[in-house]
């Protein structure tokens, strides 16, 4: 157990309080979701549903807290080198990134048989090889600091299943703060994958946990770029078998027209 972990432990209560004081503060957003009878509906009250359409394409992670560009857990590093270069270089990337208290990272670590405590070690390696088989630059190990979440926990009620792959929560008002799967770029198989470790995270004691209830679900949101492609990846995402049960919850919406 590293000093990170005992902390943890020890500050496992105090968690627990931070954790409801941010639960309470998206409760607003959520209950208005649930007025207007989900996504679909509430995104149309938006103000400027656009921005959070951009044209970003440096790799980052899944995890919400680093919102922008194009998402794979761990930039990808659960993916074979030779699926990852191919589904990147389709995906024009312009950088790749990594970041401190990767899940995905640790997740490689422990498949790997490897040590889970050089977890971010091996992120940040991955990261730096991927650009170099991409030929783009490494934009860097994300610190805590810099990302938008708190350092120990994860704060995501909802996981966006992007097919637009320009989805970025955090550059518009009104959006919870998700996990992002940019589907657009990555395979099925891996993008099922990555929705469980997700709704893993979530679920667990890095998560909300026990805060998602049948009553409030974690939500799985899908983003299409058409009526048509939406429905399609929404079927994708029902024909996945979830753990949860009922505590997960598939809902959707169109994005806006000219932003496709
Ligand atoms: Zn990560």
């Amino acid at each position: 157990m590293n000093e990170r972990n005992l902390k943890m432990g020890h500050e496992h209560e105090n968690h627990q309080e931070e954790k409801e004081k941010i639960w309470r503060e998206q409760e607003p957003i959520f209950e208005k979701i649930q007025q207007e009878g989900g996504f679909s509906n509430y995104v149309q009250s938006l103000k400027n549903l656009e921005d959070a359409f951009h044209t970003g394409h440096d790799i980052h992670c899944i995890d919400e807290g680093t919102p922008g560009g194009i998402h794979s857990a761990g930039s990808g590093i659960l993916m074979s080198r030779e699926e990852a270069v191919k589904a990147f270089k389709e995906a024009g990337v312009t950088g790749v990134t990594s970041h401190e208290g990767c899940g995905a990272a640790k997740l490689y670590a422990i498949e790997k048989e490897l040590d889970p405590e050089k977890a971010d070690e091996y992120g940040e390696q991955w990261a730096k090889e991927l650009a170099i088989a991409l030929n783009v630059p490494y934009e860097g190990h994300m610190t805590s600091e810099q990302m938008a979440r708190p350092e120990s926990f994860h704060i995501a009620r909802v996981a966006y299943y992007d097919g637009t792959g320009k989805f970025d929560y955090s550059a518009t008002e009104g959006l919870p703060p998700g996990f992002i799967i940019s589907r657009k770029f990555i395979g099925e198989t891996e993008a099922e994958k990555e929705i469980g470790i997700a709704e893993s995270i979530a679920m667990g004691d890095h998560g909300f946990g026990d805060l998602i209830t049948e009553e409030n679900p974690f939500l799985i949101v899908v983003i299409g770029d058409s009526e048509a492609s939406t429905a399609k990846l929404k079927q994708e995402i029902e024909n996945i078998s979830h753990n949860y049960g009922k505590r997960i919850k598939v809902d959707s919406f169109v994005a806006p027209e000219h932003k496709r």
